[in-house]
């Protein structure tokens, strides 16, 4: 049921958490909202409030352990407990290899990767005690299949399938009652292409989501339903893309 449940999203400013914000509050979840853009944040906190929602914000860099350990804190402190995290923010800043764009992939690793292992270090503990808990991240197909300009961001998502899997298997053997989702989604109309710095890379991609691509709530709808299957029930991933994407 989700009806309650306490979920904490990152990456919400936009796209698929901004999305998933509204869908999971509008079906009676309190949700707390994180991302590093104040404004949308606290747009949508309101947008969530004025229809009748339970929402609170903070603004957060998931590359900081303090911003993460901040925000499950904030959950606790204002609604008493967290059920699930949906590790969502990323980035995706695809180039080719040799164009040597070496401070975006450090970037994309301190964001992609480490946002996740800070998310988690921060609300285990949190789960644990609680003997409850529901971690979700988005990956990507990217984390499925290889492609020339992914050797980055799609490292990235592969590292999440693992460390998800890993975190679901732990769990199940520690008898923590964890539960996980992995979601591979494929080309979605958000704001992921806007920090696409290499020309070619940004006019293949604009090209490809634009023939393509479709809307975040159809990611929401995914990260609704893993929430909403019976306790005992663990949805351990999700691919999710156009009916017309090849
Ligand atoms: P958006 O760019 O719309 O959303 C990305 C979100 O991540 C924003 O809310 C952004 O907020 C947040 N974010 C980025 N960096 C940080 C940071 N350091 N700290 C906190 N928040 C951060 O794109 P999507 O909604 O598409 O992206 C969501 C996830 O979905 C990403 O992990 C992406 O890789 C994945 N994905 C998307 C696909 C697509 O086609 N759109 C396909 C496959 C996977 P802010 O800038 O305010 O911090």
């Amino acid at each position: 049921m989700i009806k309650d449940k306490v979920v904490i999203i990152t990456g919400a400013s936009s796209g698929i958490g901004e999305a998933s914000a509204k869908l999971l509050a509008n079906k009676g979840a309190k949700v707390v909202l994180g991302a590093r853009r104040e404004q949308q944040l606290t747009q949508l906190v309101d947008e969530i409030q004025k229809a009748g929602g339970q929402a609170v914000y903070q603004v957060m860099d998931v590359v900081n352990p303090s911003d993460n350990a901040q925000i499950v804190k904030l959950a606790k402190e204002t609604f008493g407990r967290v059920d699930v995290i949906f590790l969502n923010a990323g980035i995706m800043p695809t180039s080719p290899l040799s164009a040597l764009k070496t401070d975006e992939w450090h970037q994309t690793v301190d964001i992609n990767i480490k946002g996740v292992l800070n998310g988690i270090a921060a609300v285990l503990p949190t789960f644990i005690s609680q003997k409850s808990g529901h971690a979700i991240a988005t990956s990507s197909v990217a984390g499925l299949k290889a492609y020339p300009g992914g050797a980055i961001y799609g490292g990235t998502k592969w590292f999440v399938r693992d460390f998800m899997e890993v975190l679901r298997m732990e769990s199940a053997q520690e008898g923590t009652n964890i539960r996980t989702a992995t979601i591979y989604p494929a080309a979605i109309n958000t704001e992921l292409l806007n920090r696409i710095s290499d020309r070619n890379a940004a006019e293949a991609m604009t090209k490809l989501y634009e023939r393509y691509g479709i809307s975040p709530d159809r990611v929401a709808n995914v990260v609704a339903f893993a929430i909403d299957q019976p306790e005992d029930t663990n949805v351990n991933e999700f691919t999710i893309g156009p009916t017309t994407q090849p």
